[in-house]
């Protein structure tokens, strides 16, 4: 068995892990030239939710991110992380926009394409395999690890072997919740070794406390690269520090051959950057966590959880939701727990709980799952769930990306209507993200400081004339506040709602209303969507009639019980 190669996340997944993906390209640069000296299998440095992070909160050009590091380190392959065919974003797109996306990806920097899909349907993962494989790139197939019931060693490496038909050139078993243990990482890579002869890559983190030892008996398998994070970004939510492995693999035959003296330099600065960054370093997400080896919940979701309980003030329903989640995940038919099937799996436990009726609120993104909008679940979705959920709505059988359009064209207009293309990446931000790229792209984002919130409020949303409700940040803590225009009091500026009107189910902001006043609907439709814990939940009517007032405007935080509009 030869050596281990290392694959590094410190420009990815290790400050995805640990510091909310905030990590800015300045701060990057001036380490590169020494990254790019150490003789890493790849550096990870794009994709995730690094593309997303760019935009929305640090005014940066991703692709800017990209051209600036493929400079700064042309000698180690550049590697981003892409999902499939919802490449960085949390939603499907058109085949034409994973076309286009997956050229420019590779055309800025990118020389290794790791492609995934969150249930393993490999037709999610095709498009994107082959718009590579036009690029002329290295594409790592990945398998997204997960225990259940229906999945097995064998079944991964039949998945293996569709990913090495498909013509990747490696294969990656990305345990993006640490569950995988020394002994099962060990006969997981046998079980792919025996059927495909491509190199295998093992991605884990160390939440769970397993990391290190499940990639020594991975390396006793003969694994072949190992993903690992300079130690200052190593450890707890985050991959195995650098360093340490290699000075645990020297003089085995698993030696890295790297140079320990040049990754202590580097080291050093990383510890400076983890100063810098401290204000947005979450002390949990460096511990430990063996609720994963019950739950197998990956610890980012948790931290997630927390957050949506502690918006809707529900903490106290903690444990409660640490048991729906395993439940809810059988329903819908075992996905493994990663964006976007985490976020899908978890809201859906935080609604079951706090509704105390199970499935009575589903979110859309729950429907469009259930629907097969994401993919074929790897287990069939309970039959009884599925009825509760679609009504009378048939599952599709198609590839999802069969139903859609093409996309490129029309993000291509609307950002030359506003004459904002400075470069034709442009187009692609804007057909991912439409919403946060024109700002973005309007030249109207801002940087987001680094430093920790002062006492002072910070509003975060506009003030209008109407009386409205607020998210109100104090010293990191969030508060609802209500404020009218000045001279009217909250009383005064409240319209009187009388109490048989159409009401909120929960706290979230209202996107839109699918109506308007003296509209006829008939009871159960949707007149209105509620964004909650960052998903959309539809609103239905009361009753059937004509809307006789609309009390609330969209955009317009709401809570519990507030009434939207009234229907006679
Ligand atoms: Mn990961």
């Amino acid at each position: 068995m030869g050596r281990v190669k290392l694959t590094d996340t410190v420009f990815r997944d290790a400050h995805q892990s640990l510091l909310a993906t905030r990590m800015r390209t300045r701060d990057m640069l001036p380490i590169a030239e020494k990254m790019d000296q150490v003789g890493f299998f790849s550096l990870e440095t794009w994709g995730g939710a690094t593309f997303d992070t760019c935009i929305r909160y640090l005014n940066e050009d991703p692709w800017e991110r990209l051209r600036a590091l493929k400079k700064a380190m042309p000698n180690t392959p550049m590697q981003m992380l892409l999902r499939g065919q919802n490449l960085v974003g949390y939603r499907h797109y058109a085949d034409d926009v994973v076309d286009k996306f997956v050229e420019k990806a590779a055309i800025n920097g990118v020389d290794i394409f790791r492609i995934f899909d969150a249930v393993n349907d490999i037709r999610n993962m095709e498009r994107s395999i082959k718009a590579a494989q036009k690029m002329e790139k290295h594409i790592q197939g990945g398998i997204s690890y997960t225990i259940s019931p229906v999945h097995s060693n064998e079944l991964f490496a039949q998945f293996a072997v569709r990913l090495a038909e498909l013509g990747c050139d490696s294969i990656c078993i990305k345990d993006m919740a640490g569950l995988i243990t020394p002994k099962n990482a060990h006969d997981l890579i046998r079980a792919v070794k025996k059927e495909v002869s491509l190199p295998i890559n093992l991605h884990t983190h160390c939440t769970s406390g397993m990391a290190q030892m499940s990639y020594f008996y991975a390396c006793q398998a003969g694994v072949d690269i190992l993903d690992t994070a300079m130690s200052p970004l190593s450890g707890g939510s985050s991959q195995p520090a650098t360093e340490s492995l290699v000075a645990s693999l020297q003089g085995t035959p698993y030696d890295t051959g790297l140079d320990l003296e040049l990754l202590t330099e580097i080291k050093r600065y990383f510890e400076k950057i983890m100063e810098v960054y401290a204000p947005v370093f979450n002390p949990i997400s460096a511990r430990l966590d063996t609720n994963v080896l019950v739950y197998q919940v990956p610890g980012g979701m948790l931290s997630n959880l927390v957050s949506q309980l502690v918006e809707q003030k529900a903490l106290d329903k903690y444990e409660e939701v640490l048991v729906e989640i395993p439940k809810v995940r059988k329903d819908l038919g075992y996905p493994p727990l990663v964006t976007p099937t985490s976020q899908i799996v978890g809201t859906q436990a935080v609604l079951n709980v706090i509704t105390g009726d199970r499935y009575k609120m589903v979110p859309k993104e729950v429907k469009d799952y259930v629907k097969g909008l994401y993919g074929k679940s790897p287990a069939m979705i309970d039959p009884k769930v599925r009825l509760k959920v679609l009504c009378d709505e048939e599952p599709i059988t198609v590839r999802p990306a069969d139903l859609l359009a093409p996309e490129y064209e029309n993000a291509r207009k609307a950002v030359d209507a506003l004459k904002l293309a400075k470069q034709e990446e442009d187009y692609l931000t804007y057909a991912l993200y439409p919403q946060v790229a024109l700002k973005f792209l309007q030249g109207a984002a801002v940087e987001e400081q680094l430093v920790k919130k002062s006492p002072a409020a910070t509003v975060s949303a506009p003030i209008n004339a109407e009386p409205m409700a607020l998210n109100v940040e104090i010293d990191g803590e969030s508060y609802l506040v209500k404020v009218a225009p000045a001279g009217m009091t909250i009383e005064e500026a409240k319209p009187k709602a009388p109490k048989d009107g159409v009401t909120v189910p929960m706290q979230g902001v209202i996107i839109r209303y699918k109506i308007k006043k003296g509209d006829r609907v008939a009871e159960g439709d949707v007149v209105a969507v509620l964004e909650a814990m960052k998903m959309e939940q539809n609103i239905l009517a009361n009753k059937s009639g004509t809307v006789k007032e609309i009390y609330i405007n969209a955009g317009t935080t709401v809570t519990p019980g507030d009434v939207l509009m009234t229907i006679e």
